[in-house]
């Protein structure tokens, strides 16, 4: 998790990088490229629609909610779970986005957990 200088200047990454996809419909400098609106169109789908992945994936990292501030502990024997990220990745209207999942696992018990079953709250808010 992310703390606020962090998300400051992981936001700000984002924005440079829209103002860098920006400059090859306004360039600062040379000749703008001539596009027809069909190849504007395309080009300008494909740059929103990466940087709405990265919108969901960086707002995902850095959500603060999103990590329960109450130790989880196992329904089954009351033993306090212990946990760990994992890759995941889902399906959006954007195409895929990445983020870490938490898992957790009892040590007492063996019993494992994923952050929307059995009731276990790993993760609150977004996903
Ligand atoms: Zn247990």
């Amino acid at each position: 998790m992310a703390n606020a200088s962090e998300v400051v200047t992981r936001r700000q990454q984002l924005v440079d990088r829209f103002a860098r996809k920006l400059d090859k419909y306004f360039p600062e400098t040379g000749e703008m490229k001539s596009w027809t609106i069909s190849e504007l169109e395309k080009s300008l789908m494909d740059d929103v629609t990466a940087l709405a992945r990265d919108v969901i994936e960086l707002r995902l990292e850095v959500d603060a909610k999103r990590v329960s501030e109450v130790s989880p502990r196992c329904p089954d024997c009351e033993a306090a779970l212990s946990s760990r990220l994992t890759p995941a990745h889902k399906h959006t209207l954007f195409g895929v986005v990445r983020y870490e999942r938490t898992y957790g696992h009892c040590p007492a018990c063996g019993r494992a957990f994923s952050p929307s079953g059995l009731g276990v709250r790993l993760r609150e808010g977004l996903l």
